[in-house]
C-alpha cells in the first residue's frame, strides 16, 4: 500500500481514518522516486523493488560516467 492508497483509505469514515493515521505515522518517502510508502522491513528503503533497481543501476550508471572522464 502506497501513501496515495491510504489516503483514499481515510476518506472512507473515522475508523478508517484513525487507522490510516496510524499507518501514515510509519510511511516512508521512497529515495528513488519520491512516493510514500510502508516499509515492510526496518531495512526497506524503497517503495518497490523496481525503484531498488533502478537507482542501483543509475549509481553504477554514474559510477562509469565518472570513471570515463578521468581518463
Ligand atoms: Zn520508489
Amino acid at each position: 500500500m502506497n501513501g496515495d492508497a491510504l489516503y483514499n483509505f481515510a476518506k472512507k469514515g473515522e475508523a478508517q481514518r484513525m487507522a490510516a493515521e496510524e499507518l501514515l505515522k510509519l510511511l516512508r518517502a521512497c529515495p528513488y522516486c519520491g512516493r510514500s510508502f510502508l516499509p515492510q522491513a526496518h531495512n526497506h528503503k524503497y517503495c518497490s523493488y523496481e525503484c531498488r533497481w533502478n537507482n542501483r543501476a543509475e549509481v553504477l550508471q554514474q559510477r562509469r560516467n565518472r570513471e570515463r572522464r578521468h581518463r
